[in-house]
């Protein structure tokens, strides 16, 4: 466990930080346990209601110190980031992996990601544009120009317990923004771990203390960043339950949200699609990180024509699959977080089951040497049909349903009938299909790929999705919007006051 030594991760934790400075005590609040072995990694002290209102009022404070600063200098501090990352590429890779449970080599791509945004965010920190347009009144120019929020608070999921911070985190510096995380209490390592990264880096640059804080807990600590009046921005990443509850509670304070919530994602085959793309993609998207992925590909909507040869593939396929310890590159399958999950996992299998699915690959949990922490799945596959309510809830496992279809039309129906809208995708090597899922008619998803699985995403595109995913968008593209004001501008360079709209006020 050198990886933990390298990223100063010791035995017990405090869980509370304003950048350098670590509050409150090192009590064993919260236990982190890796879904991989079963055993204990470390413990982590809960921040208090005292802390957080010290953490909250120092981000507070810091705003007008950060936000003077010109944003390429900003964004000089965030590619000393990117490059800390590189270093501890490795290190962080293991870390997520041993307290996540992701394979190792997605641990590592998921460092990667964050190495990725941070490039992102130093070039936008010499962009961030505003518009310029014509006034209709003469001697008189308008323009618009983006301003910070000012703290912004950040919730992740434990499923991507580094990137979809650092997704957040990058872009709301470079912008102008002082941060307050609060990562899932599954994963409260890793995030003690970046902080420590960041904190060098700041340290190294004078950044003022407050500017990125730390907060650790369970559900109350996401609640405190949404009642709070001295958080602008509140963006959550998890279950569609969670974002229900803090878009309620931050509207009722007339805050600003920004939700990244549940999938339920499906792949159409087509009758002309290329099936060997098709069945990679397919099972990639459905077992990678052993289903945990809000991109996760749940559904598989696939034509009459090649059912029964898609179903045939797919267990052969399913059949090489080798689950074990994900730091063994040998296998591709880790276990699900925690027993929690695994009872979830069973119990959408049973009531697959009674609404009368059958199963083309078994499910099960896996017992004996290797298997100790009981976190381990088999990845299984039931032939389903539309009505199906277990088809329409996102589980996060690794269980994949089928679906058979006619006319594209159908399938395109049965791929939006869902309450949620984040990842699709149709194979097909026919242009007319394609284009027909990418028009309006076509997918209602957030993300909509064609001959590319759901799961996966580049950090140069906007991420999110619509429905019960929550309409927000992280990353890419302009979403850095999110975590600015738009100010438009006028100003007038004539001798006269001349108003809008020919509107005359003479005295
Ligand atoms: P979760 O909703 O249980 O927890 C997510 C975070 O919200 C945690 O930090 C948790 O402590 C906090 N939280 C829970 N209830 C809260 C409340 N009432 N108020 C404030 N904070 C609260 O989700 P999870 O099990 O950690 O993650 C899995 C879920 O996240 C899946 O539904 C998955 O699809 C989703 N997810 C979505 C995206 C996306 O970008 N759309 C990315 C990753 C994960």
């Amino acid at each position: 466990m050198d990886f933990l030594k390298t990223l100063g991760i010791e035995k017990a934790n405090q869980g509370t930080s304003t950048g350098s400075t670590w509050l409150g005590s090192l009590s064993e609040d919260i236990s982190s346990c890796s879904p991989v072995d079963g055993r204990q990694i470390g413990v982590v002290a809960a921040t208090t209601a005292a802390d957080y209102n010290e953490v909250a009022a120092k981000a507070q404070l810091a705003f007008p110190a950060w936000r003077s600063w010109p944003a390429p200098r900003r964004g000089e501090v965030v590619r000393q980031i990117g490059d800390a990352l590189r270093e501890h590429k490795d290190a962080l890779g293991r870390l997520v992996s041993y307290e996540m449970g992701k394979s190792l080599q997605e641990g590592w791509g998921e460092v990667q990601e964050m190495i990725d945004i941070c490039d992102f965010a130093v070039g936008l920190s010499r962009q961030l544009y505003g518009l310029t347009m014509h006034s209709e009144r003469p001697g008189h120019r308008m323009y618009e120009q983006y301003h910070p929020l000012g703290v912004v608070g950040i919730i992740s999921a434990f499923n991507f317990p580094v990137a979809v911070w650092s997704w957040n985190a990058m872009l709301a510096l470079v912008c102008g923004n002082t941060c307050i995380w609060k990562p899932s209490e599954k994963t409260p390592l890793c995030a003690i771990a970046c902080q420590q990264i960041v904190a060098k880096i700041f340290k190294a640059n004078n950044v003022p203390e407050g500017v990125c804080n730390l907060i650790s807990g369970g559900s109350a600590a996401g609640e405190w960043l949404a009642q709070d009046t001295r958080v602008a921005l509140v963006s959550a990443t998890g279950s569609t339950r969670m974002g229900k509850a803090v878009a309620a509670t931050v509207a009722g304070r007339l805050g600003r949200s920004l939700l990244e919530l549940g999938g339920n994602n499906a792949i159409i085959i087509s009758k002309d699609a290329d099936l060997n793309i098709a069945i990679t993609g397919a099972l990639f998207g459905a077992v990678g990180t052993a289903g945990q992925r809000c991109t996760t590909t749940r559904r598989l909507i696939i034509h009459e024509a090649v059912y029964e040869t898609v179903k045939e593939k797919l267990k052969q396929a399913y059949a090489q699959l080798k689950i074990g310890d994900p730091l063994d590159p040998a296998n591709h399958v880790g276990p699900l977080i925690d027993t929690g999950a695994v009872t979830q996992y069973l119990n959408a299998i049973d009531q697959c089951r009674a609404e009368g699915g059958t199963f083309l690959v078994e499910g099960g949990v896996l017992k004996g040497a290797a298997y100790e922490s009981g976190c381990y799945v088999k990845p299984c596959v039931a032939e389903a049909k539309p009505h199906f309510s277990i088809i329409k809830q996102e589980t996060f496992a690794p269980i994949l349903y089928l679906l058979k279809y006619q006319t594209l039309e159908e399938a395109i129906a049965l791929q939006n009938a869902v309450p949620q809208g984040l990842s699709s995708a149709i194979m097909t090597l026919n242009l007319r299909e394609a284009e027909q899922f990418l028009s309006a008619a076509g997918s209602d998803c957030g993300i909509a790929n064609v001959n590319i699985g759901t799961s996966g995403a580049e950090i140069g595109g906007a991420f999110g999705g619509e429905k019960e995913t929550g309409g927000g968008r992280e990353s890419g593209s302009d979403a850095w919007k999110n975590y600015m004001r738009r100010q438009t501008n006028t100003i007038n360079y004539s001798t006269a006051l001349p108003l809008a709209q020919g509107i005359r006020f003479d005295l």
